[in-house]
This record gives C-alpha cells, sequence and structure tokens, in this order.
C-alpha cells in the first residue's frame, strides 16, 4: 500500500522541470477548493516518485490531474475479497491460481514456456462474482487493484479516455504487481464497427490495444481482467488479447445455500433448518448471487417489520424483540425478489463458452 511508503523527505517537485505539465495542474482545475485538487495532486505525485525524487519516465508526459485520479479513484488499496468470501466457482479459482497467482508471487518460475498470458476475460451473468474474483486476485497475488468501468471512459470521461487509459497503465506500471480489472469491456472492445462508431471510440479502442501489446512484450508484473456479460460482442482483436476466458455462471445449489448461511451468520441471524435452506435453495434455481443477496436482505427485513406491527417503535426496538429470520420471510421474499438473469441469456453464454471459453 501507498501508506506505508511515506512521503520524501527531499521531495522535488517532479513536475518543475516541464513546462507543459505546470500548466496543466491550475489551468485544468479551475473553481472552488482549487487549492485542495492542486494539493491532493502534488501528494500523490509525491508518492510515485522514485528514490531519486524525480517521477518516473512513463508519468512525465502524462497529465498529473488524470495520475491524481487513477491514484485515488481508479486504484484500490484495499480490495478486501478473499477466495473464501467467493461461493462454489471452485473451477475458475483453480484455475485463476494456476495462471494468475502463482505467476504474479513467482515470476521467477513462470517465464519461458512457462510464462504466463497477460489477459484473463472471466464472462457469464451479471451478478455472479466476476468484480470479486477480480479482487481476490489482487488480495491474494499481493497486487495492486485497479478497478474501472469501461462504460465511464465513454461516457463520464468524453474525448479524454485515451489520456486516462495511458495514465492507468502507467501508474499500474510503476505499483507492480497490478491488477487492472475493466468492468464491461465490451463496450470498449466491441466489434460493431463503422457508421455507429465514432472516431474518439476508435482511438480510445486503438489505444487500448497498444497499451495491452505494451505490457505483454516488456516483462511486466501486470494483469489485465475483463470482465462482460456480453461476450458475444468481442471482436477478434480482443479475444486474441485476453487469452485465458472463463465461464462464471450462475451459482449452484449448494453455493446458493453458501450465500444464505454467510450473509446471516456474519450478522448472528441465520437460524434456518437444513430442510428450511434446501427449500429455499428449490426455489431460487435461476438466481445469481448478486439476487441472492438481495433476497437475503429483504429476507432479513421481516422479524423487523412484524415488530414493528406489534406496535414497537423503532427508537425503542431491542434486538430481543425480533425473531429470528424463517422460511416465511424468504417465501415473502421470494415474491419481491426475482431473478435477473433469463433462460434464454444462459444460452448465450454457454455457446459461446463452448466455442471460445478456456477448459483450464
Ligand atoms: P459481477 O459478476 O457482476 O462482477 P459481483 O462480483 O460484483 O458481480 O457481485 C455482486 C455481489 O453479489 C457481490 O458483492 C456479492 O455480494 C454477491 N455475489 C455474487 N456472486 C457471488 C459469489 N459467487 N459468492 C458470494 N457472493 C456473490
Amino acid at each position: 500500500g501507498i501508506s506505508r511508503r511515506g512521503v520524501r523527505g527531499n521531495f522535488v517537485p517532479p513536475i518543475k522541470s516541464n513546462g507543459n505539465n505546470t500548466g496543466n495542474v491550475t489551468s485544468r482545475n479551475v473553481g472552488k477548493g482549487e487549492d485542495a485538487i492542486d494539493d491532493s495532486i502534488k501528494r500523490c505525485l509525491e508518492l510515485l516518485c522514485g528514490p531519486d525524487g524525480e517521477l518516473p519516465e512513463k508519468l512525465r508526459n502524462l497529465e498529473p490531474r488524470l495520475i491524481e485520479h487513477v491514484s485515488n479513484e481508479i486504484m484500490d488499496r484495499d480490495p478486501n475479497v478473499r477466495w473464501d468470501d467467493i461461493a462454489g466457482l471452485e473451477h475458475a479459482k483453480k484455475c485463476v491460481t494456476e495462471m494468475v497467482i502463482w505467476p504474479l508471487l513467482r515470476p521467477d518460475i513462470f517465464k519461458g514456456c512457462r510464462s504466463p498470458g497477460r489477459g484473463l476475460l472471466l464472462f457469464g451473468p451479471p451478478g455472479t462474482g466476476k468484480t470479486m474474483i477480480g479482487k481476490a486476485i489482487a488480495g491474494e497475488a499481493k497486487a495492486t487493484f485497479f478497478y474501472i468501468s469501461a462504460s465511464s471512459l465513454t461516457s463520464k470521461w468524453i474525448g479524454e479516455g485515451e489520456k486516462l487509459v495511458r495514465a492507468l497503465f502507467g501508474v499500474a506500471s510503476c505499483r507492480q504487481p497490478a491488477v487492472i480489472f475493466v468492468d464491461e469491456i465490451d463496450s470498449l472492445l466491441s466489434q460493431r464497427k463503422s457508421e455507429g462508431e465514432h472516431e474518439s471510440s476508435r482511438r480510445l479502442k486503438t489505444q487500448f490495444l497498444i497499451e495491452m501489446e505494451g505490457f505483454d512484450t516488456v516483462n511486466e508484473q501486470i494483469l489485465l481482467i475483463g470482465a462482460t456479460n456480453r461476450p458475444q460482442e468481442l471482436d477478434e482483436a480482443a479475444r486474441r488479447r485476453l487469452t485465458k476466458r472463463l465461464y462464471i455462471p450462475l451459482p449452484t445449489s449448494e453455493a446458493r445455500a453458501w450465500i444464505i448461511k454467510n450473509l446471516l451468520d456474519k450478522d448472528g441471524l441465520f437460524n434456518l433448518s437444513e430442510e428450511d435452506i434446501d427449500k429455499v435453495c428449490k426455489l431460487t434455481e435461476g438466481y445469481s448471487g448478486s439476487d441472492m443477496k438481495n433476497l437475503v436482505k429483504d429476507a432479513s427485513m421481516g422479524p423487523l417489520r412484524e415488530a414493528l406491527q406489534q406496535g414497537i417503535e423503532i427508537t425503542k426496538l431491542k434486538k430481543e424483540d425480533m425473531r429470528p429470520v424463517h422460511l416465511q420471510d424468504f417465501e415473502k421474499a421470494l415474491q419481491e425478489v426475482r431473478p435477473s438473469v433469463s433462460l434464454n441469456e444462459l444460452g448465450t453464454y454457454e455457446k459461446w463458452n463452448e466455442q471460445f471459453g478456456s477448459l483450464s
């Protein structure tokens, strides 16, 4: 993490020698809080400086405010997810451990014919744990985690996406080992072309592919993970660079049971019999992990609503006034929380998996 490094006493403003960049810091951040923004940019550049007090070569031509944005908004210092938090997906965990975590931990062994691919694609329905896997990889491999949603590059960062992508890969290379997680990667690397495609989004795509090639050839400890629930939109060039493509399916019945138990246990609310759990699992065929989370959330409101209905005021309510969560609470919640993925969509994923997915 960044905090352990501390601030260097002998700091030399890294942007002083470069007239162009100095201009960027102030002129771009007009309006209120200008000083605060400048301070934040300065602090963040300080932390990226080498022992000589200079900014690494790769960062010198980038706009400081973009470097700051990457460091403070995209970089996640504490991804806080472990393998054990993720239900099921044993196959994906095993593959990822071998092809991603070991190489990040032991680059000396994983070279030559063992050298790993640098791009991993996680595809499947939404809410199945793809982001969790990305975070867990960073945690297990003691890597810095960068999270960006590709659609924000085209919406929020209109016209600046390219520059932000450069800043992202630049900062990541100063924070190795690093995991760059690109959510909705299809919106960046989609195969839809010509008429509809703007010049700017084409340039963004090109820039992104160039950056990926860049860390492919030099021996860098950076892994790119793309996540998508529309894998069929990726073109051949994108597929080629995302060498490993893992299907992240809906949770099995056991995984759903585990999610229920785990979430309720955390709050000391778990009090269902095995039979009840089985029933809930049968009724939640087709629910994603995130649907299950919403279901548990809704069910856990049951005892609270009931206590309030009996006339207890919310301000006076004690934990003891609430009964544990029952099967009926789940049955009620099932009316409210419906599965978000259709059978039809599942077919698409399975077909794509057969054609392009990695088996191991
Ligand atoms: P996505 O596949 O869309 O990236 P996320 O990883 O963001 O999905 O999951 C969203 C939420 O759903 C998680 O924060 C977690 O609470 C729950 N969830 C999804 N899949 C799982 C899983 N396999 N195990 C435990 N929780 C899960």
